[in-house]
């Protein structure tokens, strides 16, 4: 059978997959397919603000033909295996694409089998979260509509994607319960599986004063193990042993996995725990050349995020055609960003590199301190800034 083959594929459509194809293009590359199986495009990062009744669905939807490059061929399909020997992949359709070069951004997905009892927990209206669509505006219902009790919120640190965005909703519905004077009447505790709420030390104190003025019991390195969604209660893993708690809303950023044909395929390493295992620096695949990966599927040793392909795009769309003439590569420093709300108002920005040094895109005014204005820019501007340039590929 003669398969199709393309200079470059790219798998998944998502923030990573059109902004490269979109760059590639501008560079000149003649021929990019993408392979997304989705008609739809998500904004993500305003579904923190669905789940924080800030923002609706409609604000981050759209037709994902209106978002793949001119030029790009789609196949709307969904990859079940690559094959980097042959330089093939396998759609789920039975279609086989050849490539030059591979670039795969299929994002992670919600690892619902790390907490028993999470599944279960999410489909009755006292447990949600943001992360996906389909659950966001459950979650502003649930917080909401709660007046007083217990609210949980697990944060997990397992590859979950920008994860100290999982307080947005947090302190959304806790300016909320101030404003509507319920907040004395609502016991408010967060768990973070990691040892911060955020991976910058100066953003993680703030947030750590910005959860104290709305009386927040906020405990670090204590993971949500098990729920049980019925009798409405969650055992927590703490240094000291299990604990229980009940609530009346559990809101949780929940662990994510890689999908599981990146390992089927031989494209995963022991110690990658599944992810794609590239050069964290170079985002070339450490066994198969001509394989390269971005995005929340790789292995990139800092905190998965948006704003970090903003720096990963660039270094990817440089690196496919020098490595052909043997060229220099360029190298991604682990930038990432992490914009988390304090309030209904004012939001920090915590930016830095893969040691947690902060690396400010701008020097001054201090954008690791609650504003007005980035609250603003997150809500409004950055989503316009995402649909009109980033996803064209205008990145540098
Ligand atoms: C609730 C939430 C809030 C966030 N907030 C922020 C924020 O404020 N700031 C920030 O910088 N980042 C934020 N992020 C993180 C950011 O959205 C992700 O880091 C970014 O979307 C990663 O892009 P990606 O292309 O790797 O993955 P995705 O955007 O997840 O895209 C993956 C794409 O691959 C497709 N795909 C999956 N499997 C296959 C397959 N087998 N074959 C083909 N295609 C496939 C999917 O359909 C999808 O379109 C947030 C994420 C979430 C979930």
């Amino acid at each position: 059978m003669n398969a199709p083959r393309h200079r470059v594929v790219v798998v998944g459509g998502g923030n990573a997959g059109i902004s490269l194809a979109a760059k590639l293009l501008r560079g000149g590359c003649p021929d990019v397919a993408l392979v997304e199986p989705n008609h739809v495009h998500h904004y993500r990062p305003l579904l923190s603000y669905v789940a924080g009744g800030a923002a609706t669905l409609d604000d981050l939807r759209r037709p994902q033909i209106e978002v793949v490059p001119r030029g790009v061929h789609w196949y709307p399909d969904r990859v079940t295996s690559v094959d980097p020997v042959a330089s093939v992949v396998h759609l789920a359709g039975g279609e086989q694409v050849g490539y030059g070069d591979l670039v795969l951004c299929p994002g992670s997905q919600v690892d619902w089998d790390a907490v028993p009892g999470l599944r279960d927990a999410v489909a009755t209206p006292h447990a949600s979260t943001s992360y996906l669509p389909e659950h966001a505006p459950q979650t502003w219902q649930m917080l909401a509509g709660l007046t007083s009790g217990r609210a949980v919120f697990a944060i997990a640190d397992r590859h979950v994607p920008c994860s100290p965005v999982g307080l947005k909703p947090l302190f959304l519905a806790a300016d909320h319960w101030r404003a509507t004077g319920v907040l004395d009447a609502i016991t408010i505790d967060l768990v973070v599986e990691g040892s911060r709420l955020a991976g910058m030390a100066r953003a993680d104190q703030q947030l750590r004063e910005a959860a104290a003025g709305y009386g927040v019991h906020v405990r670090t390195r204590v993971a949500l193990e098990r729920v049980d969604a019925a009798g409405r209660s969650v055992q927590l893993r703490t240094p000291d042993g299990a604990e229980h708690l009940p609530y009346d809303a559990l809101y949780v950023a929940p662990p994510h996995r890689a999908p599981e044909w990146v390992a089927g395929s031989g494209l995963a390493s022991d110690g990658s725990d599944g992810f794609v295992d590239v050069d964290p620096r170079t985002l070339r695949h450490r066994t198969h050349r001509h394989v390269w990966a971005l995005g929340d599927v790789a292995t990139v040793d800092t905190s998965p995020s948006g704003g970090a392909l903003r720096k990963q795009v660039p270094v990817v769309a440089h690196n496919i055609p020098a490595a052909r003439v043997g060229a220099p590569l360029r190298h991604y420093d682990g930038y990432t960003i992490a914009p988390v709300t304090t309030s209904r108002r004012e939001l920090l920005l915590a930016e830095h590199d893969r040691d947690g040094h902060e690396e400010p895109t701008v020097p001054f005014p201090d954008l690791g301190r609650p504003r007005r204005s980035l609250y603003l820019f997150d809500r409004y501007l950055e989503p316009q800034v995402y649909w009109h340039r980033l996803l064209r590929g205008k990145v540098s």
